[in-house]
């Protein structure tokens, strides 16, 4: 999707490309922040991709495209070629550097040989009948090829230093690759995916270990009118202080994430929903004692509150099945009032 893209904004159609990308954007009302810039010159360019369905299907059913559906549809999207882009740039540094060491290596090599048949021969001179002057030439002779090995086995040695210095690097700008792959920028939580990979991967170790796992999710009590109230940057700002109160319950092996705009996801591997709750209860009252206030401006601006459900892996369950269940208790805390946490076993009670 990409490749095309990318060289229609370096092509003679570009800026028409930009024109109509701007015009739809205004007709429809889209911010022109540079994400959704991105967004929609995916959208115009390429009508029949993925990400240009997923516009049209959220576009049809009236879905605002709000900052949180935009990083919703950049994660699921946007990254994958951004991220390809970024791993092919440090392999082919890595080759580069592999090829450049692989020819230092043989470099050496050849002159390790000549040198071995520079002695070879100096050995064979001395078989013959040699005088005084003879001998100091050969000397002569096998001083400078010494040096010279000397010298190329030094030049390798740095050679290889830098080539490990470098390749350390690379490594490193992989690690900040895949971490940035996995974190969602707004909390430093993890985002979606990871939280996807990470459920698979402990709820398969809990069915392996034979142990309990938790699921909750959390989600802000009437954020939209928070945000009509006092603007997206402010609302953001509390997307990070509920998620900097998760994060603080979620130690190892506990696993929280950014699961959509202003909810959250916890893995509670090895404990059981009746004792999650208390963890839950704990973040539900701290958010809801806090009075919040504008950085910007020290406007007071009251408090908010989140709601949570609960639920536990049970046997032979897949997956989507699990969270399915915690979403219904999450909705039988809005439905109760909000502003509490529910397990799962709690809405069955009910109903
Ligand atoms: P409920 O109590 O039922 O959850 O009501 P709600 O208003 O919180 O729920 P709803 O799903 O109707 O609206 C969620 C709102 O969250 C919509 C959107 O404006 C806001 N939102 C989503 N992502 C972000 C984000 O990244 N930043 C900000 N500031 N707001 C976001
Ligand atoms: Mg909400
Ligand atoms: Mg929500």
């Amino acid at each position: 999707m990409s490749v095309g893209v990318e060289s229609t904004l370096r092509g003679p159609n570009a800026y028409d490309l930009a024109r109509k990308v701007l015009e739809d954007m205004e007709r429809r009302h889209i911010w022109p922040t540079a994400l959704n810039y991105e967004l929609w010159t995916h959208y115009v360019a390429n009508p029949d991709g993925a990400l240009a369905q997923e516009i049209e299907r959220l576009l049809s059913i009236g879905e605002a495209i709000t900052e949180g559906v935009s990083e919703q549809l950049a994660a699921a999207y946007l990254p994958k070629a951004r991220l390809n882009e970024q791993i092919r740039d440090a392999g082919d540094q890595l080759t580069r550097e592999l090829t450049a060491v692989a020819a230092a290596i043989k470099q050496a090599q050849r002159s390790s040989e000549q040198y071995g048949a520079t002695l070879t021969s100096a050995g064979k001179s001395l078989d013959e009948d040699v005088g005084p002057e003879d001998i100091r030439r050969l000397v002569d002779t096998l001083t400078t090829a010494t040096k010279r090995v000397q010298r190329e086995n030094r030049s390798l040695a740095k050679r290889l230093d830098e080539s490990t210095a470098e390749v350390s690097r690379l490594r490193e700008h992989l690690e900040q690759v895949r971490r940035d792959a996995t974190t969602d920028a707004l909390t430093n939580l993890a985002n979606r995916k990871a939280f996807d990979d990470e459920l698979a991967r402990a709820c398969a170790e809990a069915v392996e270990k034979r142990e309990p796992l938790a699921l909750a999710v959390i989600d802000i009590d009437h954020f939209k009118r928070f945000n009509d109230t006092w603007g997206h940057q402010t609302g953001d700002q509390v997307i990070r202080y509920v998620s900097s109160v998760i994060g603080r319950m979620a130690p190892p092996p506990r696993f929280a994430a950014r699961y959509g705009g202003e909810e959250f996801a916890m893995i509670f591997p090895s404990e059981r929903a009746a004792e999650v709750v208390r963890t839950l209860e704990e973040i539900r009252e701290e958010v809801s004692s806090r009075a919040l206030k504008r950085r910007s401006t020290n406007e007071d601006l009251g408090t908010i509150t989140v709601s949570a459900g609960v639920a536990e892996l049970k046997h032979g369950e897949k997956v989507d099945v699990l969270i399915e269940r915690a979403d219904q208790a999450l909705y039988a805390s809005k439905r109760n009032g909000r502003n509490q946490v529910t397990t799962d076993s709690g809405v069955a009670a009910a109903a």
